[in-house]
């Protein structure tokens, strides 16, 4: 069967080496890729996920020092979710109250046991507690021990206006399926996806415009296996909603189209190839600072400007 479902979730942050620590140290994720942003390389791109970095796991950063707080509104990401296993809720209550960071107390959402909480730049993030999952590959090598580890993202809710033209994208494009309703939440599941197969639609009507800023999610990205299924769905995008992605850009990691859905969120279209070992090695990944060759002759100037970080 066909791996739908969320590639990776990408948000702007304040200072660099206050994102690394929270989401490395408290959060217990593995730093995957230190780059810049390859269409502003004065800036850190960091790339957060499990051991390996498989899609579905990949929460990413564009930091910048001075960054001005955004406001959560109408076209955006409201939260961002992480999967841990059912019996690890407990341990996460006490770490985030042990590190000082602002949660809530546990909550019922479609069933399932969720924990809400914000990172340093108020960003929202949640926690949801997925029986059976204790078996899945954890990152080990992290402040948190691999049993209460973060096995990946479970998805994101995203705040609309309406929710209906987004669904239609969700399902015909993306491949998804409307599969529960919850007061002004749709639960939309990308057939069996263990890793980022779930979208939330929360409608809210007349609400305020978000504004980007820290704190708040740049993009969503959806998988597609390869340039030739990325076709597809741009096809499908064009033919039957009118709507008409950018190029093909090259990540280096992976290959991505990008568009602005009905509701006014920034999703992208991005191939499971080549991945992040495609520049170093597996078990070294995140060490250094890796740029694409298109940028390498400029490492010296690109490293000046790049603020401390360890
Ligand atoms: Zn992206």
């Amino acid at each position: 069967m066909r791996q739908n479902g969320i590639h990776h979730v990408t948000a702007i942050a304040g200072p660099a080496r206050r994102n690394l620590e929270f989401y490395t140290r408290t959060l217990g994720l593995r730093l995957v890729k230190k780059t810049v942003n390859f269409d502003d390389p004065g800036t850190y791109h960091f790339y957060y996920g499990d051991e390996a970095g498989r899609p579905g796991t990949i929460l990413t950063f564009f930091p910048w020092e001075h960054a001005a707080p955004g406001r959560l509104g109408i076209g955006e990401t409201q939260e961002t979710v992480f999967r841990v296993p059912e019996g690890s809720i407990g341990y996460w209550m006490h770490r985030l109250v042990e590190k000082g960071v602002p949660h809530e107390n546990p909550e019922r959402r479609f069933g399932e046991s969720v924990l809400a909480f914000k990172d340093p730049d108020g960003m929202r993030l949640a926690l949801v507690a997925v029986p059976g999952i204790e078996g899945e590959p954890a990152w080990s090598g992290g402040d948190v021990p691999a049993e209460h580890a973060i096995r990946g993202l479970h998805g994101v809710s995203l705040l609309l206006k309406e929710a209906v033209p987004t669904g239609a994208i969700l399902t015909d494009v993306l491949g998804f399926a409307e599969i529960a309703r919850e007061g002004s939440l749709a639960r939309f599941r990308a057939g069996d996806t263990a890793l980022g197969g779930i979208v939330d639609l929360r409608e809210a009507g007349g609400f305020l415009q978000g504004r980007p800023g820290a704190g708040t999610v740049h993009h969503v990205a959806f998988r597609a296996a390869s340039d030739a299924v990325q076709d597809e769905m741009v096809q499908k995008l064009i033919a039957h909603h009118g709507i008409r992605p950018t190029e093909q850009k090259d990540r280096n990691y992976f290959r991505s189209v990008y568009f602005r859905e009905p509701g006014g969120v920034l999703f992208e279209i991005a191939t499971d190839e080549p991945g992040f070992a495609v520049d170093e090695p597996a078990e070294r990944l995140g060490g250094a600072l890796k740029l694409p060759p298109f940028l390498e002759a400029r490492r010296a100037s690109i490293e000046a400007v790049l603020p401390e970080v360890a």
